[in-house]
């Protein structure tokens, strides 16, 4: 009847409003049709823009740069490259927060993948609400806003969320939710992934999941990512956020392994969130502890030179909110935290998540933003954590004095990670994440760079076996050892998904 079709109409307008659909017609419709390959810009601001990253430490000047509207764009210049006779290297560029020329080509095509941005409805909810379809292109904040929008959310985040979902997928996406739902890599169903050849290939654990395993971790070496269908699940409305300060690193770390310990996905009494950082003698504090204790904590930081500082998050809604301070006295029952250095925030779940984004703005404002950034991202293995203290906290980092910006320490469990991936990671149950998020000058970033020098040496004498995270190395020698037993099928899947090795080039894996 038409009273029957109108309210179909209104229900299809109010799911395309809201971001959900029937299918993911919209990904599929993109694919039709091979149109002739589109041409590169050589436009100079878009060459400039395209060889700098947000580490502003690399320089590597493309020859053009690729302005996609679709996957088909992508996959049509691809397969046409490679037929060519001397076919160019090419780079995704998601949101260029890479941060030494990973998503660059010198001399060879960089994608712009967020000109496809343009295209609408590329983050898509199912209907049943259990998965979004979405673009590779997409930044992690627009997910966020998406989803919220039907009450939903993925699980598994990055610190920041101006990042973009094929450029984590890229890496394994971590942060304090990690330990628990495993990194943004173990949090995908399906993907659609562009190889070196310009074959579109649908992938997922039981479809083509060479290429599945292979893209997840795989640093763009094997294809595109052009949609990753990711899990979702009811969102939370708000967050208890706890900080608790230490002394002592080995009670700190073990308090953090204690916390991580209780991480059963679908356990409510566990945290939905556990990182840690280090405060030094920085002069000021971020925005996180209340004004009128900050003088006491700096006080405390001057007098043992290094604190540790343990943060937790548990989210909660209206079912949930009479009972979460009881929950949370529980999971915090017999910490050693200092007595009287506890500091709670209770915040909208969007404020918790997008915390890093006020940060941005003031170091904007100061023009601090947009500086060098010579970052260390290490993985180390739990039992060589309290060397790694001595060793580099309380000697490199106190002695060097270099400040600016968060020093992040944290554990995970490596059951969540999945060892079919490629992502590289220690060969112990729990290893932890710690991360030098430093920003300097432009003129002194190698006195940064000198300390991560001596952090690695350190580690190298000491015998401590660290990966790097976001890595950066140079010589096949130093990749055979990050990839360590899982090289060999690293180098096969190259030769099978990308035999002309011309994706990725920036991380210099098989293009010095
Ligand atoms: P890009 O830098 O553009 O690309 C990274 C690599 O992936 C390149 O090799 C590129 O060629 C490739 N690539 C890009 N898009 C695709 C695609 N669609 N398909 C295949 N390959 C592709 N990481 C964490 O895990 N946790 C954090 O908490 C975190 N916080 C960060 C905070 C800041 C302020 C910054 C700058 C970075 C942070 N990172 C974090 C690191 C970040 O995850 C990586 O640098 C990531 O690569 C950035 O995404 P991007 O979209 O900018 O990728």
């Amino acid at each position: 009847s038409p009273s029957y079709l109108i309210v179909i109409m209104l229900l299809s307008c109010l799911m395309a409003r809201i971001g959900i659909s029937k299918s993911h017609d919209v990904f599929s419709s993109n694919l039709q049709a091979l149109d002739t390959a589109p041409e590169p810009s050589h436009d100079p601001s878009a060459i400039a823009s395209a060889s700098q990253d947000f580490g502003l430490i690399v320089k590597s000047v493309p020859q053009a740069v690729l302005f996609p509207s679709s996957p088909q764009d992508i996959a049509s210049f691809i397969q046409s490259n490679y037929n060519s006779p001397a076919p160019s290297t090419i780079a995704a560029r998601g949101n260029s927060h890479s941060i030494r020329g990973q998503a660059m080509a010198r001399n060879g095509i960089v994608v712009n993948m967020t000109s496809m941005n343009e295209n609408p409805n590329r983050i898509v909810i199912s209907p049943d609400r259990k998965y979004a379809d979405i673009g590779g292109e997409q930044l992690w904040i627009d997910v966020l806003d998406v989803t919220l929008r039907s009450g939903l959310s993925p699980v598994s985040w990055t610190d920041y969320l101006y990042l973009t979902v094929g450029g984590t997928l890229s890496n394994s996406g971590i942060s304090g939710q990690t330990f628990r739902y495993g990194p943004q890599i173990s949090n995908v169903f399906e993907m659609d992934v562009i190889t070196g050849k310009g074959d579109l290939v649908t992938c997922s654990p039981n479809s083509n999941s060479d290429l599945f395993y292979a893209a997840l971790g795989g640093l763009g070496q094997f294809g595109i990512i052009t949609r990753a269908r990711i899990p979702l699940e009811p969102a939370p409305k708000r967050v208890k956020w706890i900080r608790m300060l230490y002394s002592n690193f080995t009670a700190f770390s073990k308090d953090q392994e204690l916390l991580i310990s209780k991480n059963e996905r679908d356990d409510n009494n566990a945290l939905n969130y556990v990182e840690g950082s280090l405060l030094l003698n920085q002069g000021s504090l971020d925005g996180f502890f209340p004004p009128q204790d900050q003088p006491k904590i700096i006080t405390f930081i001057s007098e043992f030179g290094i604190i540790y500082s343990l943060e937790i998050v548990k989210h909660y809604d209206d079912q949930t909110n009479a009972t979460v301070e009881k929950d949370l006295q529980q999971l915090l029952k017999g910490l050693s935290y200092f007595p009287g250095f506890l500091f709670e925030k209770d915040v909208e779940y969007i404020e918790f998540l997008n915390r890093v984004r006020s940060e941005e703005l003031v170091l904007r404002s100061k023009g601090l933003w947009e500086v060098p950034h010579p970052w260390l991202n290490l993985f180390i293995p739990k039992s060589r954590m309290a060397d790694f203290n001595d060793g580099v906290f309380k000697d490199i980092v106190l002695q060097r004095n270099l400040t600016t910006g968060p020093l992040l320490v944290y554990p995970m469990n490596r059951n969540k990670w999945d060892d079919r991936m490629s992502a590289s990671i220690p060969d112990e149950e729990i290893f932890y994440t710690v991360g030098f998020l430093l920003a300097s000058g432009f003129d002194n970033w190698q006195t940064y760079d000198d300390q991560n020098m001596a952090v690695l040496q350190f580690c190298q004498n000491a015998g401590i076996e660290v990966k790097q995270y976001l890595p950066d190395y140079t010589t096949k020698d130093d990749w055979s050892r990050h990839f360590g037993p899982k090289w060999n099928a690293f180098q096969q899947k190259k030769q099978q998904f990308d035999p002309k090795f011309l994706l990725s080039p920036g991380q210099s894996i098989f293009n010095s």
